[in-house]
């Protein structure tokens, strides 16, 4: 869980109304910039939410979402170990 800190920092427009976490629109965080399968960014990088920090390239959830987009999973690189 964040800390209070850490919430203020994330822009109010880009947390759900719930505040359950990052805003959804149109089936993407609000936060993703650029156009997926080509290039795309992060508008909080440097204060989003853990559950993003852990989340690396060729991990489980990495793979499972460019499943999901039909992107390939073969090669992709070893994930590196998140530490907190
Ligand atoms: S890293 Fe997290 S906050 Fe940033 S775009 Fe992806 S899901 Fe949104």
């Amino acid at each position: 869980m964040e800390s209070d800190e850490e919430l203020a920092a994330i822009p109010e427009a880009m947390i759900a109304k719930d505040e359950s976490g990052m805003k959804f629109e149109n089936g993407r965080c609000a936060a993703l910039t650029g156009e997926v399968g080509k290039h795309v960014g992060c508008a909080v990088y440097l204060v989003r939410p853990h559950v993003c920090r852990t989340c690396m390239p060729g991990d489980e959830e990495c793979k499972i979402a460019r499943a999901e987009f039909g992107f390939p999973i073969d090669g992709l690189p070893e994930p590196e170990i998140y530490e907190a």
